[in-house]
């Protein structure tokens, strides 16, 4: 029988964006993935602001992104945690729940490319399929460098509308997707909102209704 696939697709998701949805959208069809969780980091009170919204905000938006979107599951696992958010915990709590399953870590080029400055990432990347997504002002060539070059060799580019093969799946590798990713960032749409300019079509409309009626990402001081 054929494993179940998992993604796992991490970060601040504040908020979440059309980005993102594609960037998943692509992934899950090109690897057949069963499902994708996405999961909202834990950031500390403290450093709540204006910038930051809280961790229940920035769950409940991607709860209402996901809400047509069956295969995509929002999770609260880093939330419910509290601590810093280390992507090698939130690995290990999500192979004991899918002890069976293959687990793939999908993440922008941006982030693949700080993996050094994460907490023991080799064996993150020793544990799991990686994906990487492009993004506009970024070469998925970087990503050949990273780390010195030592994983170059785990690298399988995946081009235009490509469907992974499965005998790419016998040992862990990393996956670069280009040119699925559409130009749209959380800063630029926190930007626009403290400047009063639309957000229309960035964000799902039941988030951007929320981001409105709760009134987030507005200058407080202001
Ligand atoms: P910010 O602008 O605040 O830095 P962001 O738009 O990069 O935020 P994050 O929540 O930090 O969003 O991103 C979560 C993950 O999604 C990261 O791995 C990031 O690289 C990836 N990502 C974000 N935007 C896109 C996009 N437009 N296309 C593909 N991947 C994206």
């Amino acid at each position: 029988m054929m494993k179940e696939r998992i993604g796992i697709f991490g970060g601040t998701f504040n908020p979440i964006h059309r980005g993102h949805l594609k960037a998943a959208e692509v992934v899950q069809r090109r690897l057949r993935l069963e499902k994708v969780l996405f999961i909202p980091s834990y950031i500390p009170p403290h450093k709540e602001s204006s910038e930051i919204a809280s961790p229940f905000h920035r769950l409940k938006m991607v709860e209402l992104a996901l809400a047509s979107y069956a295969q995509f599951i929002p999770s609260s696992i880093e939330i419910d945690t509290k601590g810093k958010s280390y992507s090698i915990l939130t690995l290990k709590k999500i192979k004991e729940l899918f002890p069976k399953a293959m687990i793939f870590f999908i993440l922008g080029i941006d982030a693949f490319l700080e993996i050094d400055t994460w907490r023991e990432y080799q064996k993150v990347l020793n544990q799991c399929y990686f994906v990487v997504i492009s993004r506009p002002g970024y070469s998925l060539k970087d990503a050949k460098k990273v780390l010195e070059g030592r994983y170059q060799k785990r690298m399988v580019e995946i081009s235009e509308s490509e469907e992974v093969r499965d005998n790419t799946l016998l040992s862990f590798k990393i996956f670069l997707f280009p040119s699925i990713s559409l130009d749209v960032a959380s800063t630029e749409i926190r930007e626009r909102i403290k400047r009063g300019d639309s957000i229309k079509g960035m964000v799902s409309e039941a988030v951007e209704s929320y981001i409105y009626q709760k009134n987030i990402y507005r200058d407080k001081n202001g």
